[in-house]
């Protein structure tokens, strides 16, 4: 039967902010195509899964239980979507490429030996599918032609905006048994270890970033002051994380993490390719430099340009002084 697949992220029953994106993604394949649209939810946690359908205007969701699905892990998961979508063969199983997203739509297509397009950022229908997808950590813009009539899809991480749009009715869901491979269990998340609490670097609607520039570890100093009185937190380049600054966890990057934060503050970066393309979803940024060519300052909304162990500082003073701190 036709129809649209999508699958919502969650942590342990904490709906994913990605989800959001591929519900909205979802309904909009659903009106493009002219099918309808089932939300599909790994794991046990129907009532928060229900309010979210409802938020999204998807009137239909599928909870595929077993007791093996303790927590996360793509491989349970992937043959627990496999298993729906052999017996309902829906046209598009969708998520959005997220790491988790796309590691689930890759074992869930594989175990059903269709194709798999991952970070797409159009889709349209046309004998066939003719597909737009981000290559190159986004640096590229593949067309891809398909030609079966099932496709697994993973939309490109931030490219979407969620948008609510509140269903009038009931969402129907219906809880499916799946019957697991116990073996799979191996790829399951058995432990979490330096869970940060509130806002994570890809959540943050502030990152204030330093690179090479900043000098040494100690040197960020000022940069955290900055994220701090803007609620924000702090990021990095590789270089810094090369140098032993910061941890991994911090860097901004194709090998660190993409964000999307209102503003991006990139003190002492020189927005090599691999750094702008965790950091061009930002909605603003300001770009601390000496150097008027470096690509950063160029592809910037605003640029300062200066020594940013003054700027920072004069910054965060100037900050404080309009909020009367001392
Ligand atoms: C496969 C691969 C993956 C990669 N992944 C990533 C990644 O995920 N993230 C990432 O960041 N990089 C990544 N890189 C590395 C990337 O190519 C760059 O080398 C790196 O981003 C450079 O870091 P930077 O901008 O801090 O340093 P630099 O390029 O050295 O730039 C330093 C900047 O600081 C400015 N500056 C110096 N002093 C001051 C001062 N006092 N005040 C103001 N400005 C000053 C300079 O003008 C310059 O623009 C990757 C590379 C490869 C090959």
């Amino acid at each position: 039967m036709p129809g649209v697949y999508v699958l919502v992220e969650h942590d342990r029953g904490e709906i994913s902010p990605a989800a959001f994106e591929a519900l909205t993604a979802a309904r909009n394949l659903g009106q493009l195509l002219n099918e309808p649209v089932s939300a599909v939810f790994a794991g046990v946690f129907d009532s928060i899964f229900q309010t979210v359908c409802a938020e999204y205007g998807i009137s239909d969701g599928v909870i595929l239980a077993s007791p093996l699905i303790t927590d996360y892990g793509p491989e349970l998961w992937g043959q627990a979507l496999s298993q729906l979508c052999r017996e309902r063969k829906p046209s598009v199983v969708m998520s959005v490429g997220t790491d988790k997203g796309n590691e689930v739509l890759a074992q869930a297509s594989a175990r059903t030996a269709s194709p798999f397009v991952a970070n797409c950022i159009q889709v349209q229908q046309d004998d066939g599918w003719a597909i737009t997808r981000t290559q190159w950590g986004g640096s590229l813009l593949e067309d891809v032609r398909v030609s079966t009539e099932q496709v697994y899809l993973s939309y490109a991480h931030h490219a979407i905006e969620p948008e609510p749009a509140p269903l009038a009715g009931d969402v129907d869901i219906q809880t499916i048994e799946v019957d697991l491979d116990p073996s799979l269990t191996r790829t399951l998340v058995q432990e979490r270890a330096g869970q940060a609490e509130g806002a994570t670097l890809s959540t943050a609607s502030v990152v204030v970033s330093g690179g090479r520039g900043v000098g040494s570890a100690d040197a960020f100093a000022p940069l955290e002051e900055l994220a701090e009185i803007l609620g924000g937190k702090v990021g990095c380049s590789r270089a810094v994380t090369n140098n032993g600054w910061r941890s991994h966890a911090d860097q901004v990057g194709q090998t660190g993490t993409r964000i999307a934060p209102e503003i991006y503050i990139a003190c002492g970066i020189s927005g090599a390719i691999q750094h702008w393309v965790g950091a061009m979803a930002s909605k603003n940024i300001l770009a601390i430099n000496i150097d008027p060519e470096a690509n950063m300052v160029t592809k910037a909304g605003y640029a300062v340009l200066g020594d940013l162990h003054e700027v920072v500082p004069a910054v965060v003073e100037e900050i404080k002084k309009r909020r009367g701190i001392a």
